[in-house]
C-alpha cells in the first residue's frame, strides 16, 4: 500500500510518525475577467500583494505564496488592492483587452496549510520511507529535502514504489 496523505491525515492513521508541525499560507484570487480571443499571459510582480498574474481569456488568476500578511484580511480588500496592481501591470505590459477601473467578481481560495513552511537552516528530517512492512509512504511533505511542489510529490511517488519493490 502506498499511503499519500497530507501530513496531518498521515499523522491520524500513524500516530507515532514525524510530521510537519508548521505550515504556510497560500492566497489565490481569481478574477471574473473575460476577454475572449486575447492570448495568455504571465506576469511576475515585486513589491506588492500579487507575485504571478495569470492572464487567461476567461479570467485572471493572482497567487500569492508565503500569504501570511494578507491570509486574514478581507476578500474585499484583497481583491481591491490585487486588481489595483494588475491595472498597472496590464497599462505596463500593454496587455490586450479592457481592465476596467473596478475589479470584476473575485473568488478568494485561501488555503492556510498550503506546504510546510521552509526555513533557512538544515532540512528537518524525513518520515521513514516505508513505515510498516507493507506500507510506503509517498506526498511532497515526505521528501523535505525539496520544496512541496509537484516535483516532491511525484519524486516521492517513485521513492515509496522504489521502497516496496526493493
Ligand atoms: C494553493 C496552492 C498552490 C500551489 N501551487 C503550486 C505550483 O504552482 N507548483 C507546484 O509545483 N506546486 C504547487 N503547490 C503544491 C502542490 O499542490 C503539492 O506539492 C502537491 O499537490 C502535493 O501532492 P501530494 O500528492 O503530496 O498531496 P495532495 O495533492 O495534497 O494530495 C493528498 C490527497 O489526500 C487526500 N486526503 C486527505 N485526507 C484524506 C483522508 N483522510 N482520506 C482520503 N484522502 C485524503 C486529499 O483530498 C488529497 O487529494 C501548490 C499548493 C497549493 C495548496
Amino acid at each position: 500500500m502506498v499511503l499519500a496523505l497530507p501530513p496531518w491525515s498521515a499523522a491520524r492513521l500513524l500516530p507515532d510518525l514525524p510530521v510537519p508541525t508548521r505550515y504556510a499560507p497560500i492566497l489565490n484570487l481569481h478574477f471574473a475577467r473575460e476577454a475572449p480571443g486575447t492570448p495568455v499571459r504571465f506576469v511576475g510582480l515585486l513589491g506588492g500583494l500579487a507575485q504571478w498574474v495569470l492572464v487567461r481569456p476567461s479570467g485572471v488568476s493572482v497567487t500569492v505564496s508565503a500569504a501570511d500578511e494578507s491570509i486574514d484580511a478581507e476578500s474585499e480588500t484583497l481583491a481591491a488592492r490585487a486588481w489595483d496592481e494588475i491595472r498597472a501591470a496590464a497599462r505596463a505590459f500593454a496587455l490586450a483587452g479592457e481592465w476596467p477601473e473596478a475589479p470584476p467578481p473575485c473568488r478568494a481560495v485561501k488555503e492556510r496549510r498550503a506546504t510546510p513552511r521552509h526555513i533557512a537552516g538544515a532540512t528537518p528530517p524525513a518520515p521513514p520511507r516505508r513505515p510498516l512492512a507493507n506500507l510506503a509512504l509517498a506526498g511532497d511533505w515526505t521528501l523535505p529535502a525539496l520544496p512541496a511542489t509537484i516535483e516532491a510529490a511525484i519524486r516521492s511517488g517513485e521513492a515509496a514504489a522504489r521502497a516496496l519493490r526493493d
